[in-house]
């Protein structure tokens, strides 16, 4: 290494290109434009290679040049390498030639791929010398900041909208962070928190922190990447709520394509969202490079956001990469979550039953083709949305301690299933 910043060069504004130092800062003083973390590729490029990443633990740091910490991590050393799983039976189901389930559902500590931007974010803070840490969320990203500010001795305050459920609250709650739960939607959190974190001296990992954070999604597409064999796949399929994540797959795609990690190839990125709340793919689907705030009406609640921060640079990436953005009814996420648990045993959360929901109609609508190869980004838990479900997944049969029971219900459900 060799400046005090590691890799990293400067933030820089997504907007004109300013430069500024490399502290907690988020946005553009000239126009406001989004900060994102620049890095020395050249130096980059001397000692990062497919070799490198391979000799490496498994874990998201094996790619930690191109994640924005100076020095070492010290938060979340564990978090990543989730399975990237052919799911042969839910591509027939689908119809589609090849399918891949990229499982964050089962990511380390919280079970969603949160805790890939929380361990950047929280490492980060502590270089920067904070000791209370804080996010506005929609739910994983509050789990994930209460447990991993837990294991790192940090103060932690998450926000929430109070109506979350029950398991998302439980789940942040157990670790004893402050858990506030604010009478409105994440939009208005969000803007209570950029109040705060204007006026307590807070990292607040999705505010003042978001440049760092943010690159920790880019994780996920490494790994994609890697765990394809270092090939980039034809098309991926991710859930939006900020937009976010999927900017930075495709960041993730183009630095690996840029420092010939992989060949670059003309893969497809496609956005997802619940109909209850879709301003990035009803924009899209308007041919608009702009989308219009809505109010959130969704089960999918880690997905509500009705103003999305990085709306219209995903809206960017989809129509740059020839990627389709559509939404899903509730009733659609519903089937979504119960044909990946039932055709690849996988229980995602209701965000993944919106990225089945939308693979599907996107497979059937042609706008995927049926002989091509799809990476699906399943990024939640389901344990933690049973509320979703409950009521919708059939009953338990209930009978005595009793033999003959038992083969009373066999024979009557042969002859309804005949
Ligand atoms: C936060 C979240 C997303 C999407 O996040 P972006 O804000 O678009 O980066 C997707 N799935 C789940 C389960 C999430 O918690
Ligand atoms: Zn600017």
């Amino acid at each position: 290494m060799t400046t005090e910043n590691g890799y990293m060069k400067a933030l820089k504004c997504r907007e004109c290109g300013r430069e500024y130092p490399l502290t907690a800062n988020h946005v553009c003083e000239y126009d406001f434009g989004p900060l994102e973390v620049a890095y020395d590729y050249d130096l980059i490029r001397k000692s990062f290679n497919r070799k490198t990443i391979e000799s490496r633990a498994q874990s998201m740091w094996r790619y930690r040049e191109l994640l924005p910490v100076a020095t070492e991590p010290t938060v979340g050393l564990q978090v990543g390498h989730t399975p990237l799983i052919k799911a042969d039976r839910l591509a027939k189901r689908l119809g589609i030639r090849e399918l891949w389930i990229k499982n964050d559902t089962v990511n380390y500590p919280t079970l969603s791929f949160k805790d890939r931007v929380v361990s950047v974010a929280l490492s980060r803070s502590k270089e920067l010398g904070y000791k209370t840490v804080a996010c506005a969320s929609t739910g994983n990203l509050a789990n994930s900041v209460a447990a991993n500010a837990a294991s790192a001795g940090l103060r932690a305050f998450v926000f929430i909208p109070a109506d979350l459920e029950q398991g998302k609250i439980v789940n942040s709650l157990v670790y004893g962070p402050e858990v506030i739960g604010i009478k409105g939607h994440y939009d208005e959190v969000n803007r209570l928190c950029a109040e705060i974190a204007g006026k307590y001296g807070w990292a607040f990992v999705n505010v003042n922190m978001r440049p760092y954070y943010a690159e920790g999604s880019k994780s996920m597409g490494f790994e994609i990447a890697e765990q394809m064999g270092w090939k980039l796949p034809q098309h991926t399929v991710v859930p939006m709520a900020s937009g976010s994540l999927l900017t930075k797959i495709h960041k993730s795609y183009q630095e690996f394509a840029k420092l010939g990690i992989v060949e670059s190839s003309g893969y497809k990125i496609h956005g997802a969202q619940a109909s209850g709340c879709s301003p990035i793919t009803v924009a899209h689907k308007a041919g608009l490079d702009f989308f219009k705030p809505v109010k959130p009406d969704t089960i999918a609640k880690s997905l509500a956001i009705g103003t999305p921060a990085d709306g219209f640079y995903a809206l960017k990436v989809m129509k740059e990469t020839q990627g389709h953005g559509d939404d899903v009814t509730d009733d659609e996420i519903r089937e979504g979550i119960r044909l990946l648990a039932e055709y690849e045993g996988i229980f995602a959360e209701t965000a993944g039953g919106v990225t089945v929901g939308v693979a599907k109609k996107l497979i059937a609508n042609g706008r995927i083709p049926k002989d091509d190869s799809a990476v699906l980004c399943i990024t939640g838990n389901g344990l933690k949305t049973l509320d979703a479900v409950v009521g919708h997944v059939g009953n338990t049969k209930e009978i005595r301690p009793s033999l003959r029971e038992f083969e009373a219900l066999l024979s009557a459900e042969e002859k309804a299933s005949a």
